[in-house]
């Protein structure tokens, strides 16, 4: 397998950025980053994408999809990302039913995640919440488990709490909204397969206080805090289009895990089913057999807590760098690593589901 790390989710001058695609992708490399697709509001951005290098000889693969939603609807809500669909989707969502945006999408043989599924207002600085709200929905690949934009709203509070925040970002930075993680669970619960993905919703924007001006959370720190890490059979080719097929498909089909970078490198971190003479049967994502799994196995590259999730239950928790456990029901089970930074535990990796049924 062949593991790599990007974001999609960022925007750029196209709709509410600061930088534009060169931007986004020289930080992208900055930041170790091996692919990074744009989502701008409403507009499919076309003629942009491809490889782009660094000086250094450094390159990353840099994807177009879109953020649509139905700008008619008050109040705002149900963003939902669109990938790999190769035409402007934003008219299919205009003054409709969130499904026919959806139905739009995969009919183009895209993928859609719902962003920000629950997001916080912060009355006091008149900034709304973006959750989504319509949930009688089919045919979506999955959610947005962990946006760090959206992960900061919470510490936004009061002006004190927002003068930490801003400050000191990482350090309060704890993982993904907890209701967004029992969010899935519940999904997850109901026999759906529901993927998820881990973003930054970057926007560099400047803020201005008096004479001063500074952009706060540049695309480079974003990049390096929590990523989609994409598993794929075949290492990529250098010919964009089909490695960003490749990259998407894999995505669409929850073939990677949402890894937060500050805490450690959480590249190498893995979830797979193994046979009883230790032949893996599927690894993030995939689907077996109750009778034909012996184990469920994670591993990290590093120390960590490790925490085996099926539809909510805990069913094994252990410190180390290794977990395995022997299923006796079926349903999705998912896997996570917390670790300790600053002083702290993080979430550090999160598993797709494999699904035992
Ligand atoms: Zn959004
Ligand atoms: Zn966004």
């Amino acid at each position: 397998m062949y593991e790599y790390v990007g974001n999609l989710h960022a925007h750029t001058t196209y709709s509410d950025g600061a930088g534009t695609h060169a931007v986004v992708a020289a930080a992208a490399i900055r930041a170790g980053l091996d692919f990074v697709l744009t989502t701008d509001h409403n507009v499919l951005v076309q003629g942009v994408e491809g490889y782009y290098r660094n000086p250094d000889g450094r390159q990353v693969l840099l994807l177009t999809g879109e953020e649509a939603h139905d700008m008619q609807r008050d109040p705002q809500r149900n963003h939902l990302l669109v990938y790999g669909a190769h035409e402007e989707m934003a008219p299919a969502a205009q003054n409709r039913p969130p499904q026919r945006l959806l139905d739009a999408v995969n009919a183009a043989g895209g993928c859609a995640f719902l962003a920000h599924p629950i997001d916080r207002a912060v009355p006091w600085l008149g900034e709304g919440s973006y959750s989504w709200e319509d949930w009688d929905l089919q045919g979506y690949a999955g959610i947005e488990l962990w946006n760090t934009m959206s992960s900061l709203k919470p510490l936004l509070a009061t002006p004190f709490s927002t003068a930490v925040a801003v400050f000191d970002f990482p350090g309060r930075l704890a993982g993904p909204d907890p209701d967004i993680l029992a969010l899935w669970d519940r999904l997850l619960a109901e026999g759906r397969r529901v993927s998820a993905v881990g973003n930054s919703d970057a926007h560099a924007t400047p803020m201005r206080a008096g004479p001063l001006k500074r952009v706060i959370f540049p695309y480079e720190m974003l990049f390096r805090m929590v990523n989609t890490h994409v598993l794929l059979e075949h290492p990529l080719t250098g010919d964009w289009r089909a490695d960003g097929g490749a990259l998407l498909e894999a995505v669409g089909r929850g073939r990677s895990f949402v890894g937060y970078g500050l805490p450690g490198d959480p590249r190498g971190f893995h979830f797979e089913a193994r046979t009883e003479s230790g032949e893996t049967l599927a690894t993030f994502g995939g689907d077996v057999r109750p009778g034909q799994t012996a184990e469920l196995r994670i591993s990290a590259p590093a120390p960590a807590r490790l925490r085996l999730i099926r539809q909510g239950e805990v069913v094994k928790e252990g410190y180390g760098t290794a977990l395995t456990y022997r299923p006796s029901q079926p349903g999705a089970y998912r896997a996570e690593a917390w670790r300790a930074y600053r002083g702290r535990e993080r979430g550090w990796a999160f598993s797709n589901p494999i699904y035992v049924r």
